[in-house]
């Protein structure tokens, strides 16, 4: 499954190494706003999506010089308060059960993940993937999101849904948690909507600027599960080179250069994966949403911006409305620059509602 190229360290530099930092963590009250449903009667037709998050997701602390830092879901969440996403529909997310994280995880991997979580200070996995006193139950609500937000879509509630949460989950394999993720969430909502609800093919697409080499991981020999993903290349993991194909095909990866912009990521959205996509006929179409492509972003060298996620989230939804009834579950993944991710999900998420 690829060579190790460009393995090691995703926050390159940064030295996460110090994890025995005590300091009290201040537990984020955001809250989780409910605003009525009053969506009904619009002239014309307008999506009904679904915001899940949880303050939960703003407690995992990775350490003060981490990347992917609570300031993170924070900028998401303040981008999301303003008056135009007023109709999206806020839930709260649930935990995900320890069952259903299983479709992904080893039960035995799991109970281990959760028994290290610590009382104070911090615990690493490796250099990257640190955890705090809060990052088990942002954990459990960051797969647990996805997991409703499947369930509720597939269920009719809505038509789509975004998942604000982290830790970010594509690069969790399922017997290893790495690259700042710590459960593979949207794998983990892949795999429910078959098991659960008999949806007999589900596509993950995956623009973060680094390749999910968990998702693929998950994936790779199933034909059933289809995965794309755009990257950068070589960067962390290493993984994502074009011959990575999964067992049946089921894989495609397009990674880019550093300092590709939106002409090669677009090409590669329409040439390459939408035809996979055409083809593989997904019944559910899973988005691990990154924004960490975009030009601000410091941890890679793509050259992305809003438009661009605008854009691919346009495509998205017509390949859902060809294929799926419309059906499209997103997951915010990756994006470290504040002022770009917040713009970035707010691009996506507009799209999402079509207004
Ligand atoms: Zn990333």
């Amino acid at each position: 499954m690829g060579g190790d190229r460009g393995a090691g360290v995703l926050a390159v530099g940064l030295g996460l190494v110090a994890i025995a930092d005590a300091r009290r963590l201040v537990c984020d009250t955001a809250t989780v706003r409910g605003l009525p449903e009053n969506a009904a009667n619009h002239e014309h037709r307008t999506m009904t999506t679904l915001l899940y998050t949880h303050p939960a997701c703003l407690a995992h602390d990775p350490g003060e010089y981490h990347p992917e830092s609570p300031a993170r879901l924070r900028a998401v969440l303040e981008a999301l308060s303003a008056p135009e996403f007023a109709r999206l529909q806020r839930r709260e997310a649930p935990a995900a059960p320890r069952d259903v994280i299983a479709l992904v995880h080893p039960v035995a991997l799991v109970d281990r993940l959760l028994a290290a979580v610590p009382q104070t200070g911090h615990v690493g996995i490796d250099a990257d993937t640190i955890m705090s006193p809060g990052s088990g139950e942002a954990a459990l609500r960051a797969a647990g999101a996805v997991v409703a937000a499947v369930d509720a879509v597939v269920a009719g509630e809505a038509d789509n849904a975004f998942c604000a949460v982290r830790p970010p989950g594509h690069h969790a394999e399922p017997r290893r948690p790495m690259g700042f993720c710590l459960f593979n969430s949207i794998a983990i909502g892949a795999l429910r909507a078959r098991e659960t609800h008999g949806i007999e093919r589900v596509a993950v697409i995956d623009f973060d600027v680094h390749h999910g080499n968990g998702t693929q991981a998950c994936f790779w020999d199933d034909a059933a599960l289809f995965y794309a993903s755009t990257h950068q290349y070589p960067l962390y993991p290493g993984t994502g080179g074009t011959r990575e194909t999964g067992a049946a095909g089921n894989i495609v990866n397009v990674p880019l250069p550093p300092m590709a912009g939106s002409q090669q990521f677009r090409a590669a959205i329409s040439r390459t994966i939408i035809p996979a996509l055409d083809e593989f006929r997904p019944g559910l179409v899973l988005i691990s949403a990154g924004f960490d492509a975009h030009k601000s972003d410091p941890l890679a060298q793509l050259q992305l911006d809003e438009s661009d996620y605008t854009w691919v989230t346009e495509q998205l939804l017509a390949v859902a409305h060809t294929h799926a009834h419309g059906r499209v579950v997103s997951s915010l993944e990756g994006g470290y620059d504040l002022v770009a991710l917040g713009a970035s999900a707010a691009a996506h998420v507009r799209v999402l509602m079509s207004v």
